[in-house]
């Protein structure tokens, strides 16, 4: 077995139809599985469903998107689910200005959840969409979590690669490798140390090809390691095992 997916939705609508089905089937298939959660009420959410399933944990975290009008009290509410045994990640944190969502707001909700998970001693999972260059300058000037974090779904150059793994940080790589226009996703890939790397599908978002215009779902990171085999030259039944590490070893599962 040992196959993983360090970054999934399960609990979101699109799995409304066949969200138990799918589920026991996961539990069957893969070693472990991270449910990421996007606000509150989602964070909520991936903890019950973590205490369902014994083969998934979970991260708590308010997305940049969803920061907009928060209070003190919400990100007080999320440093109390940490406390919750299943849960394995502050995330997802970080920046993204692809969207309209107030930059003000989206850097209160780095500042403070970088802080919590710093404080508790938890690994962070980031999300960064065309804010590359600002998020670097952000970490340079706070104290990232000495337990680490991931750069998720890492859509990035080379060079910027190069100094989140000098800051010690793992990056995650999604479908988004499989398609045929990134090539340069894939010279990062094939520059990223395989000790720091992680397989991730952020079902249902992001499917890999063939799939492309479907829903995501965690089967498919098949496509995901496939790719990684090939790029890195390792056969798929030892990269199972080193990916496998790879996330035990950040998230302490
Ligand atoms: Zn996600």
């Amino acid at each position: 077995m040992k196959l993983i997916d360090t970054h999934c939705h399960l609990t979101l609508e699109h799995f409304d139809n066949e969200r138990e089905e799918l589920i026991k089937e996961l539990s069957e298939k893969f070693e472990f599985l991270f449910e990421v959660g996007i606000d509150l009420k989602s964070s909520k959410k991936t903890i019950e469903l973590s205490k369902k399933v014994k083969n998934i944990y979970c991260s708590v975290g308010i997305h940049p998107t969803e920061t907009e009008n928060l209070k003190h009290d919400d990100y007080d509410e999320i440093e109390k689910l940490i406390e919750n045994k299943k849960v394995i990640a502050i995330g997802e944190i970080g920046l993204d200005f692809h969207w309209d969502t107030d930059k003000k707001d989206q850097y209160i909700g780095f500042e403070k959840q970088l802080y919590i998970a710093n404080k508790n001693n938890i690994p962070i999972i980031m999300h960064i969409r065309d804010a590359y260059t600002e998020a670097i300058d952000f970490l340079k000037t706070h104290n990232i979590p000495e337990m680490g974090g991931v750069v998720h779904c890492y859509s990035s150059d080379r060079k910027n690669a190069k100094k989140f793994l000098d800051m010690g940080l793992y990056l995650g790589f999604d479908g988004p490798i499989t398609y045929p226009k990134n090539q340069e996703l894939r010279e990062v890939l094939k520059y990223t140390p395989i000790d720091k790397i992680l397989p991730e599908t952020d079902s249902p978002f992001l499917p890999p090809v063939p799939y492309r215009g479907k829903r995501n779902n965690p089967l498919y990171i098949q496509y995901v390691y496939e790719k990684i085999s090939e790029i890195k030259q390792i056969d798929i039944e030892p990269l199972k095992e080193i990916l496998f590490l790879n996330a035990k070893k950040l998230f302490k599962v």
